[in-house]
């Protein structure tokens, strides 16, 4: 399976050994992005970097695994109900509140990914992306075209 690697810039800690260990130059760029029409996915960059930062994705995602209609709705109240909490909290001062508004930002996103809406390639992404480009969201539109669907 093809694979690309990703740099996470926040993770990046400019240790710069996947610049050395990487045989095509992929790696080393202006903008600090990965050139993925460089990388061969050999995985090296990954193998040497010490923060942890790079990380190989495949081109193509298995299809999503399908859940009952029931399942869904069932997601999808307690995925609103996450969404509320965090809405809630993040008007809330103090870091207590910052943790809670964190944590249910990361448990939607859990439910999110679950149920199919978060693999790129999946048919629930795609419809997003077809309502945010249908909105005028160009970036989306790009990522329309893009974007295979594999189901
Ligand atoms: S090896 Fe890791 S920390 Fe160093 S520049 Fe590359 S991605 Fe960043
Ligand atoms: S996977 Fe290989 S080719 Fe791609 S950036 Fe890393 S070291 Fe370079």
């Amino acid at each position: 399976m093809k694979k690309f690697a990703v740099r996470n810039l926040r993770l990046c800690t400019k240790e710069c050994l996947c610049l050395y260990v990487c045989p095509t130059g992929a790696a080393d760029t202006e903008n600090s992005i990965i050139d993925i029409e460089k990388c061969t996915g050999c995985g090296r960059c990954a193998e040497a970097c010490v923060s942890k930062a790079i990380t190989l994705i495949p081109e193509e995602y298995p299809a999503p695994q399908k859940h009952d209609e029931d399942v869904l709705s069932i997601m999808n109240t307690v995925f609103a109900s996450k969404a509320q909490a965090e809405y809630i909290a993040s008007a809330l001062p103090g870091k207590f509140a910052r943790a809670l508004e964190r944590s249910n930002r990361l448990m939607a996103e859990d439910i999110c990914r679950e149920a199919g809406y978060m693999i790129p390639q999946g048919k629930n992404a795609k419809k997003f992306l077809k309502e945010l480009s249908d909105a005028g969201y160009e970036k989306a539109e790009k990522l329309v075209k893009l974007v295979k669907s594999n189901e």
